[in-house]
């Protein structure tokens, strides 16, 4: 297995537990760690795989028990940063009746994470890093030290990916920018996953065979394109393939893309050279991926859900 490093986004995730309100009339909050590197990180440990964590929370309550959420996912904390001048990053949302979800994000010390956070001498072993969050690439630190990291993981000939999670409630008036920055860092990396919707988004190309195309002559040599329920459109070299998913009952489905991310990764590891990989060894990879991320939406929560490997080989 080698190791895989997750960069970016720890949070926690404040839900309102009072059906139907908005958060000015929520008196209960359920409280979860998430951000989807975080959630990516748990997915390949709880496959097997050697995931760490780089980030940064505040040096507060809040730090701690995010600290000891991922370590009680067998997440590697080596590389996460306490910041002694900001909080951690607290999100809080609520289902309206409408079915429209109200949003407080007080974001805090995950945006202040600096490359000069790390030993760079650390990441000498990662031979895979992923990087993506909804919120990295909001103005701030954080969307600077990625590309830093991304060069310094290029230099060492990494293999990178990339999931720009797309948010409208954080990038609402703002998509614009997102697709520049997200489509500069869709030039950087090898392995790229976006949902369907994100797909129109940052090409405005209706017609999946053209706009993938698209992306790859930014610079991403695999796509996966998540479609839900419908399983995963997969474009290598040329090659293209819907690698439909398996019928479950859905419950859930918060968190199936970054399982979709940590499954992928976590098989990615335990090859030595994942470059080297023919279209039929990435269809494969995706059968298995979008079982993982199936069975995450069986389940409520994202960490929580996560299946281990043996309930993978089972089905
Ligand atoms: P996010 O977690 O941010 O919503 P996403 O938009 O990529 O990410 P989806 O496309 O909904 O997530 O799902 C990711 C993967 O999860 C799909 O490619 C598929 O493999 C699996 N999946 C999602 N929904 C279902 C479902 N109802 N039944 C079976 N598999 C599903």
């Amino acid at each position: 297995n080698q190791p895989i490093l997750c960069v970016g986004e720890l949070l926690i995730d404040f839900f309102s537990t009072d059906r139907n309100t908005n958060l000015a009339d929520s008196e209960a909050f359920m409280k979860r760690a998430g951000g989807a590197p975080a959630n990516v990180c748990a997915a390949i440990a709880k496959l097997g795989g050697e995931a760490h964590f780089c980030g940064k929370v505040g040096n507060d309550a809040f730090g701690d028990y995010l600290q000891n959420s991922l370590e009680q996912a067998n997440v590697n904390t080596t590389l996460l940063v306490k910041d002694s001048t900001l909080p951690t990053t607290l999100a809080f949302v609520s289902l309206q009746e409408d079915g429209q979800r109200d949003f407080i994000f007080n974001r805090g010390a995950d945006a202040n994470l600096s490359i000069e956070d790390v030993p760079l001498h650390t990441l000498d072993s990662m031979k895979i890093a992923h990087f993506g969050s909804a919120t990295a690439l909001l103005p701030g630190r954080l969307k600077d030290t990625y590309k830093s990291f991304i060069e310094a993981a290029k230099v060492k000939q990494s293999y990178i990916s990339f999931d720009p999670n797309y948010r409208s409630d954080l990038w609402k008036g703002d998509e614009v920018e997102f697709i520049k920055l997200a489509r500069d860092l869709i030039a950087r990396c090898d392995f790229l996953k976006v949902s369907d919707e994100e797909l129109l988004l940052l090409t405005g190309e209706p017609d999946i065979t053209k706009a993938v195309f698209e992306l790859h002559a930014l610079g991403a040599e695999c796509i996966a394109i998540t479609l839900g329920k419908k399983g995963t459109f997969l474009s290598f070299k040329g090659e293209t393939a819907t690698i439909p998913s398996i019928p479950i009952h859905a419950v859930d489905t918060t968190g199936a893309g970054d399982a979709f991310v940590g499954a992928t990764l976590y098989q990615l590891g335990k090859i030595a050279a994942p470059r080297s990989l023919s279209f039929g060894d990435w269809q494969n990879i995706v059968r298995f991926s979008n079982k993982v991320a199936a069975k995450v939406c069986e389940k409520v929560g994202a960490i929580e859900a996560l299946p281990t490997l043996e309930e993978i080989q089972s089905i």
